[in-house]
């Protein structure tokens, strides 16, 4: 994975689908506020095909969001 995280930190994440068995194949989805938890093992799943999509980029939100 060429896309690494900073633990604890909200991104904003594009993903593809690579899974050429799912209707997703080679589309781009945007996660507004992806968590990194502790910053390894950051996946974005597709919720069809249930398989781990690549991650492409990741933007580090600035200012972080607000969670209470
Ligand atoms: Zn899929």
């Amino acid at each position: 994975m060429s896309v690494t995280f900073q633990p604890a930190l909200y991104y904003e994440v594009t993903a593809r689908d690579n899974n050429q068995d799912c209707v997703n194949y080679e589309q781009t989805f945007t996660v507004p506020q992806f968590y990194s938890n502790a910053g390894t093992n950051c996946f974005v799943t597709c919720g069809l095909c249930g398989q781990h999509m690549e991650i492409l980029t990741a933007t580090l939100l600035d200012p972080q969001p607000e969670v209470s």
